[in-house]
């Protein structure tokens, strides 16, 4: 007999429905800021950035060896030889005319010289000492090609090319990117100010000691850390009361200072779940209760210009609403282009027990196995609010809401931790 899910019932809002209110939700006109190359990490592009440049801007070598005039390199034997008339290194070129019969000592880097059109990598040099100029050097090959070993002008990056398009968010490679084109501004969006609090009577600092019934809040820092990941601007605002008078207070004021207000906690159905209804009496509550597991008391409204996303407090439901509603909706509002969540098809190791009711984002290791098949292995407790899960998978098997429980070998849709994060 199929189990029903007992938290599943008919007011839960599907979980797709959820993600597409919170996106067409996401408006906001943004600032456009001005940053340093150095402080760009993260950041979402304002404009469209193209090459000023050619990169690399002129030919180069892409080996230590030898340039060879264009006229040598169809005749090549290892009987003939060259005479070494001068060196090009990095950064300081060779100034004179290579004639054929010479050849040029040329370091990985170095500007190719204008009658040379190939080097020959110094392994193949049969010369004593190949080094001293005036000496005659052969090498032990009997054909070049024309262009061997050198990297052509523009043959990274073409001036004019499109680099990214407004609403890119930057990766330390496009930093690099963008400074191998000598760009040290970047304009991006000013990134949104996020405070966060978390809620609840029996949450501590860590680095106090704990008394009977407390706990360690968990979720403000995993919340932190994910948004700094993100390059929002996060204003840590601590831990509140079970107290409506203080929560709204608290609701209020930040309200007046940032763009979004996240809490953990407080959002459920029980005696001391004050936040729900305090948004409702300060703004609007637009969702709360979504059909999904972990994640159903996910709530969202705003309080006048600020959007309010209320995380479950359970460490797990909080940090999968937030990757899974929350950071689709903030880096929409960010003015990230969102690109679909990369997922992809793989064997489940284990037998999952699912009963049909709401969609599950089940915390699993992910990784190929020997024959190159990717296999998903479910961690063995899935609660809620055992966060070592979500320390120990690398990624979600999702089950649609209607499936049911899956044999060791099911074909299921997963999605890995990092492309969640990095996108
Ligand atoms: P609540 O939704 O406030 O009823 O919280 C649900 C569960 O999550 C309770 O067991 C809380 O103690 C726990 N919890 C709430 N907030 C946090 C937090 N910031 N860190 C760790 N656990 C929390
Ligand atoms: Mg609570």
């Amino acid at each position: 007999m199929l189990q029903s899910d007992p938290c599943s019932t008919p007011d839960l809002i599907p979980f797709e429905q959820a993600l597409a209110l919170l996106l067409s939700s996401a408006t906001r006109e943004l600032n456009v800021v001005s940053v340093p190359l150095w402080q760009a990490l993260a950041r979402v592009t304002s404009l469209a950035y193209r090459s000023p440049v050619d990169v690399p801007n002129f030919d180069n070598s892409a080996m230590d060896g030898f340039a060879l005039h264009v006229d040598d390199i169809a005749t090549i034997t290892p009987a003939k030889s060259f005479e070494l008339i001068g060196r090009s290194m990095a950064g300081k070129p060779f100034n004179g005319q290579c004639k054929q019969g010479q050849c040029v000592r040329i370091m990985t880097g170095a500007v190719i010289p204008d009658e040379c059109n190939a080097v020959v990598m110094q392994e193949k040099a049969t010369t004593k000492s190949p080094y001293e100029l005036g000496t005659q050097i052969s090498f032990d090959i009997n054909e070049v090609t024309a262009g061997q070993n050198i990297r052509p002008k523009g043959n990274d990056i073409r001036q004019g090319e499109l680099l990214f398009e407004a609403g890119h968010r930057l990766k330390s490679a496009d930093l690099g990117l963008l400074a191998s084109l000598g760009l040290h501004e970047i304009k991006v969006f000013a990134p949104l100010k996020i405070a966060v609090f978390s809620s609840g009577d029996e949450l501590v600092l860590p680095g106090t000691p704990l008394t009977e019934g407390k706990i360690y809040d968990s979720n403000r820092i995993t919340t932190i850390a994910l948004l700094s990941e993100l390059g929002f601007e996060v204003i840590d605002l601590g831990i509140l009361p079970d107290d409506p008078d203080v929560i709204a207070k608290a609701l209020q004021a930040a309200s007046l200072k940032a763009d979004v207000i996240i809490t953990s906690g407080g959002v459920s159905v029980g005696e001391a779940d004050y936040l729900k209804e305090t948004v409702e009496r300060l703004g609007k509550l637009s969702l709360w209760k979504i059909a999904m597991k972990p994640g159903k008391p996910f709530a969202f409204g705003n309080i006048d210009n600020c959007y309010f996303l209320g995380l479950p407090g359970n460490p797990v439901s909080s940090m999968v609403t937030l990757m899974q509603l929350g950071l689709p909706f903030l880096r929409k509002l960010q003015g990230q282009t969102l690109s679909s969540p990369k997922t992809f098809s793989a064997t489940l190791h284990q037998k999952i027990r699912k009963s049909p009711g709401r969609k599950d984002f089940q915390r699993a290791i992910i990784q190929l196995d020997n024959e190159g098949e990717w296999l998903a292995e479910p961690l063995v407790n899935q609660n809620s609010g055992v966060l070592s899960s979500m320390s120990r998978a690398n990624g979600f098997i999702l089950l649609p809401a209607d499936s049911e429980s899956m044999d060791k070998g099911a074909k299921v849709k997963v999605q890995l931790f990092s492309d969640l994060i990095d996108s």
